[in-house]
């Protein structure tokens, strides 16, 4: 954990300790009461679709209200990796100490929804941006001959996202 500047201006970055390759297509920011009002007393953990839920049970533990969003396009051009945290202000260092310790979840399986899957699969390209890829799914058959898909990653995600909720809803 390192603490540079100082008041309201500090920044104090530290990590999660998760062992993770993602790059963090997510961003869960720590809102809610005990933080004051202004943006620069809050903070964020930069996290990847697979540890969207660690990462919002860490926030809640720490007496705050989680807030997911995709991180934005300019932040997908330079990724923090999955679990880096930064906050801001006086209680900055306080509040990331609290976000370093680990957790236990109790999962609660949800099917994702078409938009968490997205994100998980921008996170096989670093740094890609969702608007600008494509799905391309490659057949070779036994005689060697080549059948090809593509499409949108949202129009993937959503069939995915829709054969997940066949299986799971009865
Ligand atoms: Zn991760």
């Amino acid at each position: 954990m390192a603490t540079t500047g100082t008041g309201r201006g500090a920044v104090t970055d530290a990590h999660t300790g998760w062992h993770c390759t993602n790059g963090a297509s997510l961003l869960a920011r720590i809102t809610g009461p005990g933080l004051g009002r202004l943006p620069a007393e809050h903070g964020v953990i930069y996290v990847c679709a697979d540890h969207q839920v660690q990462a919002e049970a860490r926030i809640t533990t720490a007496g705050h209200q989680p807030a997911t969003d995709p991180a934005p396009p300019g932040h997908r051009h330079d990724p923090w990796p999955c679990g880096h945290i930064t906050t801001h202000g006086e209680t900055g260092p306080h509040l990331a100490d609290a976000l370093t310790t680990p957790v236990t979840v109790h999962f609660v399986r949800t099917v994702p929804s078409p938009e968490t899957i997205t994100a998980a699969l921008t996170g096989l390209i670093p740094r890609a941006l969702p608007d600008h890829m494509t799905a391309v799914l490659i057949e070779t058959a036994p005689d060697g001959a080549r059948h090809t898909w593509n499409g949108s990653l949202a129009g993937l995600a959503q069939r995915i996202h829709t054969a997940i909720s066949h299986t799971t809803e009865r």
